[in-house]
Formats: C-alpha cells, sequence, structure tokens
C-alpha cells in the first residue's frame, strides 16, 4: 500500500497577505511553490485541506519517463526528472529515486513504426533514446518473454520514485526557498477585490493574495467554482496491482528496468522484491462526474478486477512471473485528465490574476516541468518554451464539463493507444457545428474538430465514401485531395472560414493599440496588411491578416485554434470588462463565433464573385489585400481579397444565420466554373507550394521573428512590443531558420516533429509538411541550423526509421513572383 506521510510542523499563523496563494499540496502545487520561490518570489504561499499528497498524489504508482506525443512536453518530463536530485538534496527529504532506465516495448510493426517517430524527435532533442532488440529486453528484463516483440526503444532516463516523498521535497524545498505552506488549511472561497486581488478564505483566516493558483488536482472543478470557473476536467479511476515477492527479481542482482507495453495498454516496474502492474483499461470510469465530495480523504476506490481481466491476461503472457506471482495489493484510485490528456495550465482567459495547473495526469512525470513553466509565466510574463499543448487557453466556452467528461474519459481509454497523423478522434463530435454541416457531410466531408468546431478536411464522392484508415502513410484521401487541389489551382474552389478566429477592435484608440501590439504595418481603411505579433521577448505570438473596415474599426483574423489564448493577450491590456477605471479608447470582442464564411480561390474566383455582386470586382477595382464591407449573393459580408492558397482570392465572411444563403448562391452561380468544395488538407498543400508557414506548426512562441522569416512584415519605424529583442536578434543574427525541403520519396510524407540530418548529425527538424498535389513533390518545411541555410544544401529526413534525401529550396515553387494572388 502507498504510505502517508504526515507534515508535524504546521501550527503558523497564516500571513494576511501574499503575493501568490497555490491552493493544492499535490505533486503540482508542490512543485509550483517551489519554483516560485527559487525564482525569487519569497512571500508566496501554499494551502493544503488536509495533508500534502491528499489527493491523487499519494497513491501514484510512481512511475517516470520522458516520452510524450507533445516534444516540448517530453523536455519538460526530461527536466522534471533531472530535477529530483536537486529537491532532494535542498530539502533533505528523500525521494526515493530509482534510474533503472526503461523501455517501450513494440509488439506490432504498427508500433514499431510509432517508436521510430520518437526516437527521430529524441534525436535533435538530445533525449538518449535508442532500440534494443527483443533478446536485449529479456536480458535486461529477465521477467519479460521476448517473442511478443519486435523491437523496444530504451530510455535511460526512466524509472520509479516515491510519490509522497517527492511531493514532500518540492514542498520542503520550497520552504528553504522562502516559501511556506500550511496544511489542514482548506480554501472555501475565493473573492476578487476591485483592485484584482483576492482574498482567500480559509477557516484558519484569509489572505489577499496578488495570484491565486488553483491546483486542486481531484477538486480541480470545485476549486473553480469558487469563482465561477468551468473547467472540462475528469477524474478517472485507474488500477495498479502489486505482486508478492517473486524469487527472480529478489535475486535480481540490479534494479530492474520500467516498462511500456503499449498494445497490452500496461506499464510495469519493480517495486520492492516484486512487480507493480497498472493499466488503461479500454472503458474508461469516470469518477464523480457531478462533483469530488470535499470529505474524500486519503481513500481508494473498490477494485473492479473484471474491468481489467482482458489486459491482465495479456500482460501475464508477456510477462509470466507476474500471472504465477500472488497479488499483494490492488490499487484502484481516482486522477484528473483533461480533454486530451496533457495539462491545462496557465492564466486562465477572462479572469484576472487566476491561474491554473490542472489536469496533470503524470504528475510525477510533468510536475517539475509544470512548476518551471508556471513560474517563468507568472514572474517572467511568458514561459521559456512555447507551452500551448498544455495551455489552458486551447479550451474555449465550447469545453463544457460534459464535453471534458466524454473527452477526458476518451483521452484515458487512448492513454496508450497510437493516434495517427491523419487520425480525427470520434468522441465529443458535433459540440459546435456551422449552418453548412449537413449540407458539407452530404457533399462527402470528412470532418474534424479544431476549437470545438467541425470543419471538412477533405470531400470524398458520396457520405459512405468518406473514411479513411489510420496510417503514417498516404491513404486513400490522397486522390480526393489532389481533386480539390487541381480544383482549385485549375479553376475556384471553395472552403468554410468559420474555424479561423476573429477579433474585432473598435475605438478612436485602436490604430494606436494595434499599433503598439503588432509589429507589421497597420493599414489604412479599406486595406490589409500581414503582421507578427512578439512577445516582449520578441517570441512570435501570432501571425494575424488585420482588416481596416473604418479609421476606428479593425478586423483581425488569425489562428482559431488560438483564439482565446489571443483573447487572453489582448484582455491583458485593454481589460476582461472587469476592470472599471481602465481609461482604454477601445473596445476589444473575439467574435469568431460571429463572423462565418466561405473563401473562394482559383483562377476563375473573380468571375464567380462578380456573378454574386453588384460591386466592380474587376483587378483594379477591388485590389489584392483590399477589405471591403459589402454584399455577396444578396448578404452583408465583408469581402476581403487575400488566399492562404496562393491563388486569386477572396475571403467572404457573413454572420452564422447568412452562411446558408451564401454557400447555395455560390454553388448555383459555379457549376458551370468548375466549383467544387475543397477542405483543409488541400489548402495546407497549397500552402506548402508558396514556402508559406502555419501557426501551431512553423510559428510558434518557440521561435522568433528573424528564425521564421515574419520579420519581413516588421515595421521598424515605429515602437512595438517585442521590439528590442527583435532588433537584438535582427543585429546578432539566427541560429536557425525556417526552409522549405522537396523530399525524395514516394508513399509517404513528414508528419512534424522528424529530425533533419546532415552527416548523420541532428541539424533541425521538421515543423510540418505533407505532400504537394499541384507540383507532385513531397515537401516540409522545418527549422536547420544557420549554416545550411543555403538553397541547394542536401540533407537527410528521417521518416518512420529510413532516411530520406531531401534538398532545401529558396523562392517558391509555385507562383515566386506572387503573380496569381495579385492577378
Ligand atoms: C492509481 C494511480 C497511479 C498513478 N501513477 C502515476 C505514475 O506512475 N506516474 C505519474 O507521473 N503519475 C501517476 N499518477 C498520476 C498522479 O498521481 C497525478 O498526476 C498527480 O497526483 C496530480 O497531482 P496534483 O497535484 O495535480 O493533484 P492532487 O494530487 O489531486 O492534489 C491536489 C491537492 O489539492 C488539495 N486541495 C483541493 N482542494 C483544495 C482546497 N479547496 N483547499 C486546499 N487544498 C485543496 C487536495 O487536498 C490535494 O492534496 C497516478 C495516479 C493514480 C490514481
Amino acid at each position: 500500500m502507498p504510505e502517508i506521510q504526515k507534515d508535524q510542523s504546521q501550527n503558523k499563523v497564516l500571513p494576511s497577505h501574499a503575493k501568490v496563494v497555490v491552493i493544492g499540496g499535490g505533486v503540482v502545487g508542490c512543485s509550483i511553490l517551489f519554483h516560485l520561490a527559487k525564482f525569487g518570489w519569497k512571500d508566496v504561499v501554499l494551502l493544503e485541506r488536509d495533508e500534502l499528497t491528499s489527493g491523487s498524489s499519494w497513491h501514484a504508482a510512481g512511475q517516470i519517463h520522458t516520452i510524450s506525443s507533445d516534444p516540448n512536453i517530453s523536455r519538460l518530463q526530461s527536466y522534471t526528472i533531472d530535477l529530483y536530485k536537486e529537491i532532494e538534496e535542498v530539502s533533505g527529504h528523500s525521494v526515493g529515486l530509482n534510474i533503472t532506465g526503461g523501455f517501450y516495448l513494440a509488439s506490432t510493426p504498427e508500433w514499431y513504426d510509432y517508436l521510430k517517430r520518437e526516437r527521430s524527435k529524441a534525436r535533435y532533442m538530445g533525449l538518449n533514446q535508442e532500440f534494443i532488440s527483443p533478446r536485449e529486453v529479456a536480458e535486461r528484463h529477465p521477467l519479460i518473454d521476448p517473442k511478443h516483440y519486435h523491437a523496444a526503444l530504451w530510455d535511460d532516463q526512466d524509472g520509479d520514485l516515491d510519490p509522497s516523498g517527492a511531493t514532500y521535497a518540492f514542498a520542503k524545498a520550497a520552504r528553504v526557498h522562502g516559501a511556506e505552506y500550511f496544511t489542514h488549511t482548506p480554501v472555501t472561497g475565493t473573492k476578487q477585490r476591485p483592485d484584482g486581488s483576492w482574498d482567500v478564505e480559509t477557516p484558519n483566516g484569509m489572505i489577499n493574495a496578488e495570484h491565486i493558483v488553483n491546483c486542486g488536482g481531484l477538486w480541480a472543478r470545485e476549486v473553480g467554482h469558487m469563482q465561477g470557473v468551468n473547467l472540462p476536467v475528469q477524474p478517472m479511476e485507474h488500477h495498479y496491482l502489486i505482486t508478492d515477492k517473486i524469487d527472480a527479481v529478489a535475486n535480481h542482482p540490479t534494479r530492474l528496468p520500467a516498462g511500456i507495453d503499449y498494445e497490452a495498454n500496461i506499464y510495469f516496474r519493480q517495486e520492492r522484491q516484486g512487480m507493480l502492474l497498472g493499466t488503461y483499461e479500454p472503458k474508461g470510469t469516470p469518477w464523480k462526474v457531478g462533483g469530488t465530495p470535499w470529505d474524500f480523504g486519503h481513500e481508494l476506490l473498490q477494485p473492479d478486477l473484471d474491468r481489467i481481466a482482458d489486459r491482465l491476461e495479456m500482460s501475464f503472457e508477456r510477462i509470466p512471473a507476474i500471472g504465477e506471482a500472488g497479488i499483494k495489493d490492488m490499487i484502484n484510485g481516482p486522477f484528473t485528465f483533461g480533454p486530451d490528456g496533457n495539462p491545462m495550465i496557465g492564466p486562465v482567459p477572462g479572469m484576472k490574476n487566476y491561474w491554473c495547473a490542472i489536469g496533470v495526469m503524470a504528475g510525477f512525470c510533468q510536475g517539475g516541468g509544470v512548476g518551471l513553466t508556471m513560474a517563468e509565466w507568472m514572474i517572467d510574463g511568458e514561459p521559456s518554451i512555447d507551452v500551448w499543448a498544455m495551455d489552458v487557453a486551447r479550451f474555449g466556452d465550447f469545453a463544457s464539463p460534459d464535453w471534458g467528461t466524454i473527452k477526458s474519459t476518451e483521452n484515458y481509454e487512448r492513454r496508450f493507444v497510437m493516434t495517427f497523423p491523419n487520425e480525427t478522434l470520434p468522441k465529443g463530435r458535433m459540440q459546435k457545428t456551422t449552418a453548412l454541416y449537413d449540407r458539407l457531410i452530404a457533399k462527402g466531408a470528412l470532418m474534424d474538430q479544431s476549437f470545438g468546431l467541425e470543419h471538412a478536411l477533405w470531400f470524398a464522392d458520396n457520405p459512405e465514401d468518406a473514411w479513411e484508415t489510420p496510417s503514417f502513410e498516404r491513404n486513400r484521401s490522397h486522390d480526393y485531395v489532389a481533386r480539390e487541389v487541381k480544383a482549385v489551382r485549375e479553376a475556384v474552389g471553395g472552403i468554410e472560414i468559420a474555424n479561423f478566429a476573429k477579433h474585432e477592435f473598435k475605438g478612436a484608440g485602436a490604430r494606436e493599440y494595434l499599433n503598439k501590439t503588432l509589429a507589421g504595418f497597420i493599414p489604412k481603411p479599406g486595406r490589409i496588411t500581414l503582421t507578427p505579433m512578439l512577445t516582449p521577448n520578441g517570441k512570435l505570438y501570432g501571425d494575424l491578416t488585420v482588416a481596416c473596415l473604418a479609421e476606428d474599426h479593425f478586423m483581425l483574423f488569425g489562428s482559431g485554434a488560438m483564439q482565446d489564448a489571443h483573447r487572453r493577450w489582448f484582455e491583458k491590456d485593454l481589460g476582461t470588462g472587469f476592470e472599471k477605471d481602465l481609461a482604454v479608447d477601445v473596445v476589444y470582442k473575439n467574435v469568431s463565433d460571429d463572423w462565418h464564411g466561405i473563401s473562394l480561390s482559383g483562377p476563375k474566383s473573380r468571375e464567380l464573385l462578380s456573378r454574386l455582386t453588384r460591386d466592380d470586382v474587376s483587378a483594379d477595382a477591388l485590389k489584392f489585400r483590399d477589405s471591403r464591407e459589402t454584399y455577396v449573393a444578396g448578404v452583408p459580408v465583408i469581402l476581403n481579397r487575400i488566399s492562404f492558397s496562393g491563388e486569386l482570392g477572396y475571403e467572404i465572411y457573413c454572420k452564422p444565420q447568412y452562411l446558408l444563403r451564401l454557400a447555395e448562391s455560390i454553388e448555383d452561380a459555379g457549376a458551370d466554373l468548375g466549383y467544387r468544395y475543397y477542405g483543409a488538407r488541400a489548402l495546407m498543400s497549397m500552402r506548402l507550394e508558396k514556402n508559406w508557414g502555419a501557426w501551431t506548426l512553423d510559428f510558434r512562441p518557440d521561435f522568433d521573428a528573424v528564425e521564421s522569416g515574419m520579420d519581413v512584415f516588421i515595421n521598424w519605424n515605429k515602437d512595438f512590443v517585442g521590439k528590442a529583442a527583435a532588433e537584438k536578434q535582427k543585429t546578432e543574427g539566427a541560429k536557425q531558420k525556417l526552409v522549405t525541403m522537396v523530399i525524395d520519396i514516394d508513399g509517404i510524407d513528414v508528419s512534424n516533429d522528424e529530425a533533419i540530418l546532415k552527416d548523420g548529425k541532428a541539424i533541425g527538424y521538421i515543423s510540418s509538411g505533407g505532400y504537394a498535389h499541384h507540383l507532385q513533390k513531397s515537401m516540409a518545411m522545418g527549422y536547420v541550423s544557420i549554416e545550411n541555410v543555403v538553397t541547394g544544401t542536401k540533407v537527410d529526413i528521417e521518416i518512420l526509421g529510413e532516411m530520406y534525401s531531401a534538398e532545401i529550396i529558396g523562392d517558391a515553387l509555385y507562383d515566386p513572383s506572387g503573380a496569381k494572388i495579385r492577378a
């Protein structure tokens, strides 16, 4: 049984004020407390309703590893593991760390492929991972029957620890650095004062805090409710077992390595003289959907062997000694998942000074990295690496508690299930749809969900034909996407653009605000510009299209997924409506859901548009980068002459209630022009042919304007956020740069994060790519070290373990002068 530790040093009086109050003394809260204090914020306090570790932290299995689907989360997991020695030394409290190394076992060719991708990532991340044969697996871990496996990926950083010890070590090390924590001090209320600070209520007194951090773990939802915040996380029941003594374990000269078998859905490690084995069953059991009771203490749940029987059967075949040993303990404990399985951390959009670090489902692998990131974010204003994969802002209003339960359960069930690059997950779908949903489905659309909203990926001939098998390789959608690209490049196509973000700025101060906030040129009325948005440290925080509808009225178009993060960014300056006395003459609103629309692209798009409007849309009357409010198909629209396909094109935004009218009219008017709908896959293919990067892939806060090439859009003759840093980057020169490559390959394309090598040495990695259907080439974009940024440089790209030669190209291979888009 896991042991509960107690802290006897709690008879101090609560302070009346703190810079930060961290709510919750699990591993995550304690790590945040430690990092805040270590980085210089001493006036920080953690409040725990019971003993430390009183949520899920005390009964964790304590297994630690670096592997994660997101490279930056992997980096932070590696940081977390390295940190344990430090907190042990600082605190004097043992974390019971055993770095045994560990393996990820591939029992099918698909899992072997998956691990080859992980190996490729590890190459450029500098993580020490190598493949070993089944025979070597058995040599390192004699309990494993090697006949089930093709290979294993070995990581020598993996191992296990004592979860309670680690949590206490974080807390005590935080104290050494000047922070304080109080146990048996439940937070019963959080009330915000007009100055934005918080009164944190407890039975032992009240603390006024500048910031609060919700680290409530199993009670994250309840802590959120205190301030009307609905967080889409869900505790899930989870089993692991501990065997009796196994002689082969007891007699083994060294501690046995840890392991994960994906197909069997199990993880395992040595526990004293026996083994610990945990499993993610295929049908997850959400725990306390209605809310976690406050009186839930250091309790475990009733184990249900039937639920995990098939998993155990498989694991007993693969590690027979576990099946033969008696079971000493069976643990069923709850822990909290988020909708995509990654943590939800950072400032909560729409709130001031309210932070959260919740849904951390692998707290002992990720807790250190979460603490580091939160402390950087709170103290420095931004994390040092892109943590989009953990940002709470990736879920907006659509992520209701019900949706959260559905998706978190799906994620639990898929914890060790491979997700292919072309795969769309089935649960929680149709959460948000547009008026075109049924129409596009009827036309054969295969849909995916982005920021809760359904959008078409590609179109088959009919609904029955709209399917594809999850795969790393090109698949049956390939020819359909090719057809869509052909329609756009040769005639005219239409894509729904409801899923682009739209941000509206109004007021006499809008231009001045945007000039300061955005690094690029702010357009005159009726015109459009593209501009990067930078953080104060000069990192990319947006690539936005700015349309000036009137001198005091602007619309910004950007990444749909980032819309709440951008909203949070703008509201930090302009207020959330909470600050009554904030004297700004600019009013901001995220109006993404108020504007749906269709983008027309292709050489015949002008002809099609002219049939739908009384406006003169000839090349001289409606120029490239013009914007106007007008009527198309008899409905009021914002009409922008731009396109992401590289063709002559128009974005037509209308209010959602007009979308069906607009779409029907376009279809009717375009029938004889070869009009066809196209989806996101075709769009992503066409933008590759233009060397255009995409947000969350090629453009993100890991990179600056110079590295990404976005500096060409900067207006250096004005003051803007991040200017000093950007100037420094420009003067000093970039160490890496975004390049486009053509790969000599057939049947498969990159699926992001592959290593780019030269002479066997990793020189960068792929940020995006795919098949360029018009050019009929496999293409990719990626960041490579500056000395390799030379047109014609030959590199190797590692795809599924094979090296493919590729060449760095200079100008776009399609319409490099931009004549088509300007036609
Ligand atoms: C069976 C099992 C096995 C696991 N195995 C592993 C593993 O091998 N490796 C791994 O990395 N992870 C593992 N985990 C997951 C790990 O336990 C969690 O990721 C981690 O505990 C989350 O920590 P936390 O701090 O976010 O939440 P919690 O541990 O739930 O902590 C939240 C804390 O907040 C306190 N709190 C809540 N509300 C208030 C309030 N109003 N006022 C004051 N205090 C409050 C609670 O009392 C609690 O102490 C496992 C989990 C389970 C259940």
